[in-house]
């Protein structure tokens, strides 16, 4: 039976980590880390993320701005409130949470957020210096993964990590990171998508699986190799009339018949998706530290 790689305990333990260094800062230097978000339109999932980034800046000690707008917002409008936060000192990390109205170009927004407080990690520039492994801001999903493999001590080098899902948020920047020369990386990475004719070829060859699809539990026990490491990045909403919601929240990976052949796995919820948050609270301290080296 694998053992879970508990996310949200360790975000938690992340969290309370910075919470000290964020006291030095603001004790020694008079820093208070500030995250400055936009909210656009009422996606219900985009709101809940949103809450729980407000959540993690409270108790860690952050300011957090939050701007709430309609989706008819005009795509100027959005630009003119992230050039006020470029220009605004006491912020040091700016998101705009994702997805946008199609009448927006995020390709446009993305690229006007300032390289020093892109704390989503998501600007060209931030990529490109992810590529070749120069330090900069982590695209926070991917951190998220590097941190809890690092914090499990799991070897990765010279192992086979096969990528489910070519995302440039999840599935791209993983392939990379884990195939950068260092320690929990260094590993041989194979990347497929939609295009694979039988995913299961590779799923089955992988001792690490990071599965970033969004297709509820697609991957099972018997498309893995006895004792893999699961990496379930996916979140999926299934109907399911026994739970007061009237729903209930997976991963990519069917939890239970993977647990019993996996040597480690995330779950769904209580895995990547804390790490995620807490990836972003260590790039916004990490923006607003820089500030007095
Ligand atoms: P996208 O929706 O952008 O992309 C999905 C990828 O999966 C695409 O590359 C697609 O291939 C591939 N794919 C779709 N169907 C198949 C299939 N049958 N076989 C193989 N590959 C397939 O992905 P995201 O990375 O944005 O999100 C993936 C999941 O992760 C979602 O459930 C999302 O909610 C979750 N997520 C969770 C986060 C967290 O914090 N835990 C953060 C980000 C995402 P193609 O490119 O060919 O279309």
């Amino acid at each position: 039976m694998a053992e879970i790689l508990d996310g949200k305990a360790t975000a938690a333990a992340i969290r309370a980590e910075l919470k000290q260094h964020t006291e030095s800062l603001v004790h020694n230097h008079g820093i208070i880390p500030g995250i400055a978000i936009l909210l656009i339109g009422d996606n219900s999932a985009s709101k809940l993320y949103v809450k729980s980034k407000e959540k993690a800046c409270a108790e860690i000690g952050f300011n957090s701005i939050v701007i709430r707008k309609p989706a008819d917002i005009t795509e100027e409008e959005v630009l003119n409130i992230i050039d006020m936060w470029n220009n605004d000192k006491q912020v040091h990390g700016i998101l705009v949470q994702l997805p946008l109205p199609k009448h927006i170009d995020e390709d446009k927004i993305i690229d006007a957020i300032s390289p020093d407080k892109d704390v989503d990690g998501f600007h060209p520039i931030s990529i490109g210096r992810m590529m070749l492994n120069q330090d900069t801001f982590l695209p926070c999903t991917p951190a998220g993964i590097m941190e809890l493999i690092k914090r499990y001590k799991i070897e990765t080098s010279g192992k086979h990590v096969v990528v489910v899902g070519r995302s440039n948020i999840v599935g791209r920047p993983i392939t990379n990171m884990m195939s950068q020369k260092g320690e929990f990386a260094n590993a041989i990475v194979t990347l497929t998508h939609s295009a694979a004719e039988d995913i299961t070829y590779y799923t089955k060859q992988a001792d690490i699986i990071v599965a970033a699809v969004g297709r509820a539990e697609m991957i099972r026990g018997e498309h893995i190799k006895e004792g893999a490491v699961i990496i379930d990045v996916g979140i999926n909403y299934v109907d399911d009339d026994t739970r007061p919601k009237g729903y209930r929240v997976c991963g990519d990976c069917h939890f239970e018949s993977c647990a019993e052949k996996a040597s480690y796995i995330t779950p769904v919820p209580g895995g990547i998706g804390p790490m995620t948050i807490a990836m972003l609270m260590m790039n916004t301290y990490k923006s607003a530290a820089r500030l007095y080296k």
